[in-house]
């Protein structure tokens, strides 16, 4: 199962306690899977499909236990998409009026499943989680955070996405409305307020499972930044000691014997352990030689080296004298 269906299967059991939410709630769900049907003199019928079927489980009660309708739901499979099956809830004409008037969704004694909503609900921070829940649950998604940072919910038309936008927004998150194929999709791309909105809408085991990956990847992130770090650094340690050994093996070839007798002997160790470190090195002295002794002889043969290629004269100023 999705990490995103399984998410719908937790948000479908959040308690439906307040009537100011539940209301809040199936107004998302109306308005991102409802439909209207017109049956001639006045009458018309309001349809819900979900393919989520603790979903339409959950709109059902909604509809029987919140509100006291009658409505009923069976399923449709679809033979041409493989079996697939689609859950549909429908409101009679004679419940449909009752159930828009308690939405809001009636203008005059038309039935409008209007794209926004009242704003006294989404001044509630109760309500406003509970409209977020009921839109995922009618149009959200999210991508397996293993693989990605992505929570989406697709919107029939810009006032809708509007409205999401809105409420995500009092609610402190700022999400990105863009179209696709003709329709508007408010997306969340990163962690933090992935989080934020599972967690308002009351998913808390999804919030576990993702921080959890969040953790995973920090910690993995960091491991991998700390080898090309040591990476890095063995290479600039093996670049340094490879240009001191091409420069002692030139030094050597006009003869070590005019060196002073500690670099010369440096230099004899060194071309004879070309793969030795600075404390091996300076173990093979007589007598024994420190680290920084080491170095600071490899460094004096070194400038020796400097010395002999620009005539002399210090490197800073090796560009003047060159020809
Ligand atoms: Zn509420």
């Amino acid at each position: 199962m999705t990490f995103s269906s399984r998410t719908k299967d937790e948000l479908v059991r959040t308690p439906m306690d307040r009537s100011c939410c539940l209301i809040s709630e199936l107004a998302a769900i109306t308005q991102t899977s409802g439909s209207l049907g017109f049956m001639g003199g006045g009458r018309f019928t309001v349809t819900y499909e979900v393919e989520h079927v603790g979903a339409a489980r959950r709109i059902y009660r909604m509809l029987k236990e919140g509100l006291r309708l009658s409505p009923s739901l069976h399923v449709v499979e679809h033979r041409r998409l493989g079996g697939q099956k689609t859950c549909v809830i429908t409101v009679r004409e004679t419940d449909a009026p009752k159930l828009l008037t308690v939405l809001d969704m009636m203008d005059g004694g038309i039935p409008m499943l209007r794209r926004s909503v009242p704003r006294g609900q989404l001044n509630r921070q109760c309500c406003r989680r509970a409209y977020l829940r009921g839109a995922y649950l009618g149009a959200g998604s999210m991508m397996n955070p293993e693989k990605g940072y992505l929570l989406e919910w697709v919107a029939e038309d810009a006032s809708l996405a509007q409205t999401l936008d809105r409420v995500l927004e009092k609610s402190g998150i700022r999400p990105r409305v863009s179209e696709r194929r003709g329709q508007q999709v408010v997306s969340l791309r990163s962690g933090q307020p992935i989080v934020d909105v599972l967690a308002m809408m009351g998913a808390s085991q999804a919030v576990m499972e993702m921080e959890n990956v969040r953790i995973t990847r920090h910690l993995r992130g960091n491991a991998n930044r700390a080898a090309n770090c040591d990476m890095h650094n063995t290479d600039r340690t093996m670049q340094a000691a490879q240009a001191q050994l091409e420069a002692i093996r030139e030094l050597a070839e006009d003869g070590l014997d005019n060196l002073p007798p500690a670099l010369k002997s440096m230099a004899e160790i060194r071309l004879k352990n070309p793969e030795l470190s600075l404390e091996d090195l300076g173990a093979c002295m007589d007598p024994p030689l420190g680290k920084s002794g080491v170095n600071h002889r490899l460094r004096r043969l070194m400038a020796l080296w400097e010395k002999k290629h620009t005539g002399g004269v210090p490197s800073d100023r090796k560009e003047d004298t060159v020809d």
